[in-house]
C-alpha cells in the first residue's frame, strides 16, 4: 500500500456573518427558520446508524413559544443505554485500523457541511431549540462548531507528529492509541457547538462514543447526526441516545468498558458522576478520563480608571446576550463608587433599546429562557431581591411566561458582598452589582477571589497599567479565562482555550491539544538496533 506522511488544511476561524438588516444571509436563515417552524419533528435516537423509536415519545418545546407544537422526540430506556454501549464497541476495531487521514477527512467534510448546506439548518434548529438570535446562534452552531472541527483536526496531527528523541543505536517513537473501551459523552442545553465536539473530539482520536445530549437540545442535535451521517461517519462511532441523565449515568459508568467522561453542564450533576466513577474504581479495566467543564460565577472588575461606556457595553453584553445563559456570562460586576453614577447612566441609555422576544424576529436582543424550571429559577432571585433589604434591583426585573420564558435583563444592586446573587450561578439575565469605595480597590480584588467557588471567566477594566497587573496577580486563580478590558464571553476556538478551574472544571480547554490528549492513550516503543548479546556493562570490569 502506497505511504506519505500527510498534512491537513491549515485551520482558520470561520467568518461569522452579520445578517445585516434586508441582506440575502438573514434572509435566507429566517426562510429555514419558518420552514422549520412549521414541520411536525418526530426525532428518533441512532444507535449504530439506525433510527430507534419507541414510541415512548416526548413533546419538543420551543422556549419562546411553549405552546407551539414542533413534534416530539423518542425517549429510550436502559436497554438503548445498552444497546448504545455495545454498539459502540462493536464499531471499535474496524473504526481505530482506519488511517487517521480518514477520519480527518470526515471531520473536515463534516465542518465544510455546516459552513455550506448545513449552516441555515444548524442555525435554524438552533433559534427554534434553544431560542438564540441570529448573532447568538452564528457564533455557536455554524462558527464556533465549525471552528472546532476544523482545528481538532490541526490539533490531531500536531499530536501524532509529536515524538520522542533517539539515542545512538535504537529508535523511540510514541503512538497515539484510542481509550480502550467506549467514552461517553454528556451534553449541555446551552452551545449546539459544544454538544457537537464533545462526542466528535473523542472519536476523532480513533475513539467510540455513547453521546447524551440535553433534552433541551434535541433538536439541533438531530441536526448534528444528520451532518456526521453525511460526512461519513461509520455507523456505530457515536450513538446518540434520548434517556434520563441519573439512569444513563449508573448504566453506563458502572461497565467494566467506561473509558471516558466528557461532559459539559452544571457542578452538581459533574460530582455526582465523579462520585459515581470513584464507587466504580475497582470494576473498570482501565481507569477512565475524567474532562468536566461546569458552573462559573463569573466576575468584571472595574478600577477608577476604566472608560466608562466600554465598562457598561461590556455588562450589557457580557451580562444579558444568550439571556445570561452562557457558562462565561457576567453575572456579577465591582464598581468603584467614583465610577458608577456613570457607568448606571451609559446602561440606562443603552439599556432602553433593547428589545426582547423571538429570535425570528432579529432585532430582538434578548429571547426567552430555556424553559420552565430556568424561569422560576431566575423569577425567585428577582422576588427575593426584591423583597430584600440588603439589595434592589435597579433595571428590568419583569418575568412574563404567558407564551414564552421571558426574563427582561435585570441588574440587582446589593450592599452585601456576600448578597446570594453575588455568590450562586443563576444562569440567567440577571446581574448583580457591588459598589465599592476606590479607596478599597486591593481588598476589592481579594472579595473577588474568594467570593464564590468557582473559577471560570473573569474581566478587569482599567487603564491604569499598575492596576491592571495588580488584578493580573491577584486574580490568578480566579478565572480560567481572563480578560484585560473586554467582556468575559465569546471564546473563540484556536484563539482563547476555553474552560477554568476550582468548582468550574478541570480545565481541559475545549478546543486546544490539551483536550484532545486526554482521549488517547499513549504507547511508547523503543527499538534497539543491535541488541547487547553479554550482560556486562564496562564498569564491571
Ligand atoms: P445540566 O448539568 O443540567 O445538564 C447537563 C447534561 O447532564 C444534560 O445532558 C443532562 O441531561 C445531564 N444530566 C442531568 N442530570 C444528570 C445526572 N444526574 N447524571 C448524569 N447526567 C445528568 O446542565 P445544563 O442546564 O444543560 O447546562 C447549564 C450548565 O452547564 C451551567 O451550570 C453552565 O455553567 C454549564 N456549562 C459550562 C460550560 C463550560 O465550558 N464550563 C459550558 C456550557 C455550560
Amino acid at each position: 500500500m502506497s505511504k506519505s506522511i500527510s498534512q491537513v488544511p491549515f485551520a482558520v476561524n470561520e467568518p461569522v456573518r452579520a445578517y445585516e438588516p434586508g441582506s440575502y444571509e438573514v434572509k435566507s436563515l429566517l426562510a429555514a427558520y419558518k420552514a422549520m417552524w412549521k414541520t411536525k419533528f418526530d426525532i428518533p435516537m441512532i444507535i449504530g446508524g439506525k433510527e430507534v423509536t419507541t414510541g415512548n415519545t416526548v413533546r419538543l418545546q420551543s422556549p419562546h413559544d411553549h405552546k407551539h407544537d414542533l413534534g416530539v422526540y423518542h425517549q429510550g430506556d436502559m436497554s438503548h443505554v445498552e444497546d448504545a454501549i455495545n454498539t459502540a464497541l462493536a464499531a471499535k476495531d474496524k473504526w481505530n485500523a482506519m488511517g487517521w487521514e480518514h477520519r480527518a477527512a470526515i471531520f473536515l467534510k463534516a465542518a465544510d457541511l455546516i459552513a455550506g448546506p448545513y449552516r441555515d439548518t444548524i442555525n435554524a434548529a438552533t433559534m427554534i431549540g434553544q431560542s438564540k438570535n441570529v448573532h447568538q446562534t452564528e457564533i455557536d452552531a455554524a462558527c464556533e462548531f465549525i471552528d472546532f472541527l476544523r482545528f481538532n483536526v490541526e490539533f490531531m496531527t500536531e499530536i501524532y507528529s509529536e515524538q520522542p528523541i533517539s539515542d545512538a543505536g535504537i529508535w523511540n517513537r510514541v503512538e497515539y492509541r484510542p481509550l480502550e473501551g467506549f467514552c461517553f459523552a454528556v451534553t449541555p442545553f446551552n452551545f449546539t457547538a459544544i454538544s457537537g465536539n464533545l462526542p466528535t473530539c473523542m472519536a476523532m482520536m480513533g475513539n467510540v462514543v455513547v453521546w447524551k445530549p440535553s433534552d433541551k437540545q434535541v433538536l439541533s442535535a438531530k441536526v448534528i447526526m444528520d451532518v456526521l451521517k453525511e460526512a461519513g461517519l461509520p455507523d456505530g462511532v457515536i450513538n446518540m441516545i434520548f434517556t434520563d441523565g441519573k439512569e444513563t449515568a449508573d448504566k453506563v459508568l458502572s461497565h467494566p468498558d467506561f473509558a471516558g467522561l466528557h461532559f459539559t453542564g452544571s457542578t452538581r450533576v459533574f460530582q455526582s458522576m465523579w462520585k459515581q466513577i470513584g464507587e466504580n474504581i475497582q470494576n473498570y479495566k482501565t481507569y477512565p478520563r475524567i474532562v468536566g467543564e461546569t458552573g462559573g460565577k463569573d466576575f468584571v472588575m472595574v478600577h477608577p480608571s476604566a472608560e466608562v461606556d466600554g465598562v457598561a457595553t461590556a455588562l450589557i453584553r457580557g451580562a444579558f446576550e444568550y439571556q445570561g445563559q452562557k457558562c462565561s456570562a457576567a453575572s456579577r460586576a465591582y464598581i468603584p463608587k467614583s465610577l458608577w453614577k456613570e457607568v448606571k447612566k451609559s446602561m440606562e441609555a443603552q439599556m432602553k433599546t433593547i428589545k426582547m422576544g423571538s429570535p425570528e424576529d432579529p432585532s430582538n436582543f434578548i429571547n426567552a429562557v430555556i424553559d420552565k424550571v430556568a424561569f422560576d429559577r431566575c423569577k425567585g432571585y428577582i422576588e427575593r431581591a426584591e423583597k430584600s433589604k440588603e439589595s434592589k434591583i435597579i433595571f428590568g426585573g419583569n418575568c412574563d411566561d404567558k407564551k414564552g420564558w421571558f426574563i427582561e435583563p435585570t441588574v440587582i444592586l446589593t450592599e452585601n458582598p456576600q448578597y446570594e446573587s453575588l455568590r450562586e450561578e443563576i444562569f440567567g439575565p440577571i446581574l448583580s452589582i457591588y459598589v465599592y469605595q476606590d479607596e478599597d480597590w486591593t481588598e476589592t480584588l481579594k472579595l473577588v477571589d474568594e467570593t464564590s467557588p468557582y473559577s471560570l471567566t473573569g474581566s478587569i477594566f482599567a487603564q491604569d497599567r499598575y492596576a491592571i497587573d495588580e488584578a493580573y496577580k491577584a486574580l490568578e486563580n480566579a478565572a480560567g479565562n481572563f480578560y484585560i478590558n473586554d467582556k468575559p464571553t465569546g471564546a473563540v476556538v484556536g484563539q482563547q482555550p476555553f474552560g477554568g478551574a476550582r468548582a468550574s472544571g478541570t480545565n481541559d480547554k475545549a478546543g486546544s491539544k490539551m483536550n484532545l490528549m486526554r482521549w488517547t492513550s499513549v504507547r511508547s516503543i523503543k527499538e534497539t538496533f543491535v541488541t547487547p548479546k553479554n550482560y556486562k556493562y564496562p564498569y564491571l570490569g
